[in-house]
């Protein structure tokens, strides 16, 4: 290629980042000094708002004490359930069905322990080989709890091409199954589900379905008051850049909100009673009764920041960029690298397609340090993905160009 070609991919990127409705939020965001920052679906960026309103949480403590429970803005004894509300413009759902808690592996504890009801040959949970390591060993913790062993976990396998088929998860959902817990967006490839098709089915034939929205929520527009799943847990420091360790989301269908929780804390109690300190348990009605402890007040903090930013960004406009940019990245990839031996694992399609885009190579080990060594942080997957993901909000047309000039150059060293 010569270097006219790459002066006419420049123009392009440029055009694309002048039209693009979004751009200012780029300069909310501290991007890392090193260069080019593709990893935000392990872990976004902090804005200058998620910023801000951790430092505010910091000064209710320092001025207010234990009032902050109270008078802390917003008060802390509410955060869980007013920042779930905050999630709604996100991700769909009303007042009552989202709260913060725990980290998702701890959510989703909480939520088979309480949805998953082995009864006679009804025992088997479906999932998937390729979900999150964790979701699987919270499945396998909990059917060893039931008293189940690990061949009522009912794996659904990839095809030849790494991607789930609907029809083999349709055909999955037999009478012998009794739970369903799927990944909205699959982590390693970035294939998305067709999670309407699938909540239509399994509640259909009457089996409880939970969708790990993580690599989806503040990326992808969910309804999921339209959707109507029983159940979904999320982390918040990818997407939506609540920060390292910051609490996951517990999603509840209001179908479920007098559904009792199986495990039982104070925080998860009637807040109108929970005061009384009555060793009788009284949960409060919605997702909030499935809260176990006290909520983590300061790394719940950032997300009063960063949940506004992207509420203002509106998560349509947001999945229409990152759509664009994931495109862009796959034409590139075509364009500029196929030659070199690279191929794109995720679906082409658009409604197939999560956040962020997984490359093959055989080398993919070596080629993403190589790239980090130039200023391009993505993550490599075994065994030959490198995970690109352009987070919306906080990443430039210009941006891909350069990562993917980037990769090439490293394809072209010497050393590979
Ligand atoms: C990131 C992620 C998690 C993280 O779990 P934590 O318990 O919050 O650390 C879980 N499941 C999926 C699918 C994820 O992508």
């Amino acid at each position: 290629m010569s270097a006219t070609d790459t002066e006419v991919w420049k123009r392009q990127a440029r055009e694309r980042d002048e039209a693009d409705p979004l751009k200012d939020f780029r300069d909310d965001f501290y991007r890392p000094t090193t260069g080019i920052y593709l990893d935000g679906n392990s872990l976004g960026l902090i804005s200058r708002r998620a910023e801000s309103s951790l430092f505010e949480a910091v000064d209710a403590w320092r001025r207010l004490g234990v009032q902050g429970w109270e008078e802390g803005q917003p008060s802390w004894f509410y955060l869980a359930e007013t920042l779930g509300q905050m999630l709604t413009p996100l991700v769909g759902g009303n007042a009552g069905d989202l709260v913060l808690a725990g980290s998702t592996t701890v959510n989703l504890h909480q939520l088979v322990a309480t949805f998953y009801k082995p009864q006679g040959t009804r025992r088997l949970i479906v999932a998937d080989p390729l979900n999150f390591p964790s979701d699987l060993y919270a499945l396998k913790s909990q059917l060893a709890l039931h008293g189940q062993d690990e061949s009522a976990l009912r794996l659904v396998s990839p095809g030849a091409d790494g991607l789930i088929r609907e029809d083999d998860v349709l055909a999955a959902l037999g009478p012998d199954v009794a739970l369903v817990l799927l990944p909205s967006v699959v982590f390693r490839t970035g294939q998305l589900l067709d999670m309407g098709r699938i909540t239509k089915a399994a509640r259909a034939r009457g089996i409880p379905i939970g969708w790990d929205l993580s690599h989806s929520a503040g990326v992808v527009a969910h309804r999921l008051d339209e959707l109507d799943p029983d159940f979904c847990v999320f982390c918040t420091y990818k997407y939506l850049n609540g920060g390292p360790g910051a609490p996951a989301a517990l999603y509840l269908s209001p179908r479920h909100h007098h559904q009792r929780p199986a495990l039982w804390g104070w925080f998860g109690g009637d807040k109108a009673s929970q005061f009384d300190m009555s060793p009788a348990f009284t949960p409060a009605l919605g997702a909030g009764a499935f809260q176990i402890g006290s909520p983590h007040v300061l790394s719940m903090a950032p997300l009063k920041g960063s949940l506004g930013l992207l509420a203002e960004a509106g998560i349509d406009r947001v999945r229409a960029k990152s759509l664009a940019l994931t495109g862009f990245l796959i034409e590139l990839t075509d364009a500029l690298l196929a030659s070199h031996g690279v191929s794109v694992g995720t679906p082409r399609e658009p409604q197939r397609r999560g956040g962020h885009v997984a490359l093959h190579h055989v080398d993919a080990a070596q080629l993403v340090p190589a790239l980090r060594a130039a200023g391009v942080v993505g993550d490599f997957r075994p065994p030959d993905i490198i995970r690109l993901c352009p987070s919306p909000l906080c990443t430039s047309f210009s941006d891909v160009l350069a990562a993917i000039l980037q990769l090439r150059a490293a394809l072209e060293a010497p050393a590979n």
